[in-house]
């Protein structure tokens, strides 16, 4: 049967994007739908803003932190509807950047929602109401994710969620945050750097599940200190509106008024709507379209990657992703390939947090491991006076002695990490990092100079 495209992509987000060039690129004939915004999640509403929502409130500390320089500031003022506007611009330059990518690859755009009405064929509606049908020899999966709702809470449709906190006319004051993973710690921290009161309320003792134990300790700390309230083993009992207020009960029966309540309590794939019955797809119970490792569905001729499937759910492993299936289809062999372990990751609270490889929870269970530490006060904040301390952690396997997990809280954390990810997954062991001349005077040199183990970590050295 002769198709209307070699491939179609579902989702212009940025693994699907990337997907969509390359096999054009390799001269494919291809198709791609956005129904929403080119860019996906991440340009739109997810990293892109929130990067430049973080730096702004970090520029309200820096002015703070300049007065042990000898900088005399005044107050620092903020114009919340400045800072909108120009991240409002940025977004828009890079949803045309995107736009225009596709259009020089040669691929065919089309601003519609695609549903499958069977195996190789797609409905396109428009906007206006407008349906068109392609068919494609193969088609591609990739319509991101949406924030979860939390329907069980009392009063949930008072609370916002991701999507619409980068749209807030204005900063509230008192902001409760219902979630301590990436998005809650996250909009914490740049909140309350903004100058607004932050309470957060999570289920567990400590926020970031998964994270190595003694960064989220040390994560808490800081959060503390930074004056946000850490409301740890709780949840939200009920939601109620006082006026333009919020009165919310917790699980503990504590009652705290807010004037915004953020639910951060994960994203749920997007796969609602796709009609992915017609097409035989199956997905597991979360919703995510189920992908091998090499982003194959159960038909032979439907891959999914990034958010809506169930592999990791990180931009950069989308457009990793995208660019190897593309390759893989459509391009002569050999295919560049990646390396998805470690994946190296960043919180960018403020302070940020970085993390490659495993935690030391992770790593005992593959024998014992020799744990470095250092927490030390960095060279700006000793000037500064900004409280608190950066801690950095180094996991090495006992046995080979390969470094598998490195975690960082500290300034520049995230830019710190891209090239220990370098050096893991080339394999570095303890004693590379200690032949490797550091750059001096930084932070960063303490991973070369970290000579005095903290401890031995893990079972067969604790019974020797
Ligand atoms: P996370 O999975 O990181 O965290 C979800 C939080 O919500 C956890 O604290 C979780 O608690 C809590 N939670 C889940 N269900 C409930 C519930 N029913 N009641 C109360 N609390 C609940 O999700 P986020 O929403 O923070 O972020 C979504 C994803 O977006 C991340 O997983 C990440 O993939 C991506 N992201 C990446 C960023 C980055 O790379 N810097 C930044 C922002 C997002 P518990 O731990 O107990 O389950």
């Amino acid at each position: 049967m002769a198709y209307d495209y070699d491939l179609f992509v579902i989702g212009g987000g940025s693994g699907g994007v990337r997907c969509a060039r390359i096999a054009a690129g390799h001269g494919a004939r291809v198709g791609i739908a956005e129904d929403t915004h080119w860019g996906g999640t991440c340009v739109n509403v997810g990293c892109v803003p929130k990067k430049i929502m973080v730096q702004a409130a970090e520029y309200g500390r820096l002015a703070q932190d300049s007065h042990g320089f000898g900088w005399d500031t005044h107050p620092p003022r903020h114009d919340w509807a400045a800072l909108m506007r120009r991240k409002d611009a940025e977004v828009g330059r890079l949803n045309d950047i995107y736009r225009k990518m596709l259009d020089t690859s040669g691929v065919t755009r089309h601003d519609a929602h695609a549903r499958f009405t069977d195996p190789h064929t797609l409905e396109l509606r428009t906007q206006d109401g407008t349906t068109t049908t392609v068919t494609a020899e193969r088609i591609v999966i990739a319509v991101g994710g949406t924030p979860s709702r939390q329907g069980h809470i009392q009063g949930h449709e008072l609370a916002i969620d991701s999507d619409q906190a980068f749209f807030l006319p204005d900063l509230p004051r008192r902001i409760l945050m219902i979630g301590g993973g990436y998005i809650g710690v996250e909009f914490a921290g740049l909140f309350r750097g903004m100058g607004a009161e932050v309470d957060v309320v999570f289920r567990q003792p400590l926020p970031l599940r998964g994270f190595d134990e003694d960064l989220r300790e040390a994560l808490a700390t800081a959060m503390t200190a930074h004056g946000i309230r850490l409301h740890p083993k709780q949840t939200v009992h009920k939601i109620e509106a006082v006026g333009d207020a919020r009165r919310v009960t917790l699980s503990g029966g504590h009652v705290l008024e807010v004037d915004l309540v953020f639910a951060a309590v994960g994203r749920d794939p997007r796969t609602p709507g796709l009609g992915l019955d017609a097409a035989g797809v199956a997905t597991d119970k979360t919703g995510a379209v189920v992908v091998d490792g090499a982003n194959r569905t159960n038909q032979p001729h439907i891959y999914a990657l990034g958010d809506v499937s169930n592999s990791m759910n990180l931009t950069p492993v989308a457009i990793a992703e995208g660019h190897h299936l593309a390759d893989t289809l459509f391009a002569p062999p050999p295919a560049r390939t990646w390396s998805f372990n470690p994946v190296a990751t960043a919180v960018f609270y403020s302070t940020p947090m970085a993390t490659v490889g495993l935690t030391e929870t992770e790593a005992i269970r593959h024998g014992p491991a020799d744990i470095y530490m250092a927490s030390f006060t960095p060279m700006r904040h000793t000037i500064s006076g900004r409280p608190g301390k950066t801690l950095m952690k180094m996991i090495v396997d006992q046995a080979s002695q390969r470094v598998v997990g490195v975690h960082i809280l500290g300034d520049d954390a995230p830019e710190m990490m891209q090239g220990i990810g370098v050096a893991l997954t080339a394999g570095a062991t303890k004693a590379d990092f200690d032949r490797t001349i550091g750059v001096h005077p930084t932070s960063a040199e303490e991973f070369v100079t970290l000579r005095t183990r903290t401890r031995v970590a893990g079972t067969t050295a604790q019974a020797a």
